[in-house]
């Protein structure tokens, strides 16, 4: 029998992480079966119990349980713990949970295999909600010269930054008193999924500066259109999506998928 993973989301039927980890599978010559999970909303750890009574070794987890499997963990990775919020489970051998956040890898790695150096850029990160909560850490570890987080909700920015204060570098505000310039520019809002644009100056950019969209779709985001007209670079958060699958896929399986080709099918595939 196939060693068994899934995705638990609700709704799921949208999610593409099947079709992610179906090629991982094939790549490495792994006998495993990833499937899509809608769990009921009020009872997440009961759908992850259930699923490892069943045999299941390992899952992701997407909205709206991120913060549900947070707690359903036995064991967190340090940087789940400071992202309140986990995307990986993994059924140990001593039977425990062992959970992990792998989106702001999945981040990280995306921008250095579009080979943007975060190392001394000014960055600014767009959103204040789970998603940029998640990618913290690992963006401040790849050493930036400062960070900012603007939010619509100003005061969520500034909570944030102190949350991840490290030698007075992280910072938050509003959108009113946004100055750039900025080297990378990361838009973590759900404003793209509604064709939004957070009310942005146009000095923001940096002259050779990119622009990164967590949210990705067939066509440029609002925002990445209005980057583009700008000059800069423009990157979608498709790679991130595949990149952070890799991870979790690598906390399971002890083994790294080559993305590049995983990426290349799924942007045709979209
Ligand atoms: P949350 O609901 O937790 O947060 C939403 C954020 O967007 C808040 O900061 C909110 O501001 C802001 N926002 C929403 N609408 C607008 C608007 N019209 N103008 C300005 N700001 C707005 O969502 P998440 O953090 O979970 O997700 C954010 C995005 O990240 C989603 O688009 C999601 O698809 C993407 N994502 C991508 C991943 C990938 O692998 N590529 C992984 C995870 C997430 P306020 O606080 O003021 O309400």
């Amino acid at each position: 029998m196939s060693d068994r993973y899934c995705v638990f989301g609700h709704p799921i039927g949208h999610s593409r992480s099947p079709r992610i980890h179906a090629l991982f599978a094939e790549q490495c010559g792994q006998a495993m079966t990833y499937e899509a999970i809608e769990a009921p909303r009020e009872d997440f750890a009961g759908a992850w119990h259930a699923f490892v009574a069943a045999g299941g070794l390992g899952a992701n987890v997407t909205v709206p349980f991120k913060e549900e499997a947070y707690r359903v963990a036995d064991v967190l990775s340090q940087r789940a713990r400071r992202a309140g919020a986990v995307n990986t489970l993994v059924h140990g051998r001593d039977g425990r949970t062992y959970a992990d956040t792998t989106d702001g890898v999945g981040l990280v790695r995306d921008l250095e295999a579009h080979g943007v150096t975060l190392d001394d850029a000014r960055v600014l990160v767009l959103g204040a909600g789970g998603a940029v909560r998640g990618v913290l850490d690992p963006l401040l570890a790849a050493g930036p010269r400062s960070l900012h987080i603007a939010n619509r909700t100003a005061e969520k920015a500034v909570s944030l930054a102190a949350d991840f204060q490290q030698q007075g570098y992280v910072t938050g505000g509003g959108y009113d008193a946004l100055e750039g310039p900025f080297e990378v520019v990361i838009n973590g809002t759900s404003a793209s999924l509604g064709g939004e644009l957070p009310p942005l100056p146009d000095t923001l950019l940096a002259a050779d500066g990119v622009a990164y969209d967590m949210m990705y779709a067939a066509d440029p985001t609002v925002f990445l259109q209005w980057a583009s007209a700008r000059g800069a670079r423009t990157i979608d958060g498709l790679g991130m999506l595949v990149e952070q699958a890799a991870e979790s896929f690598f906390l399971w399986r002890h083994v790294r998928p080559d993305t590049g080709p995983v990426r290349d099918t799924l942007r045709h595939e979209l």
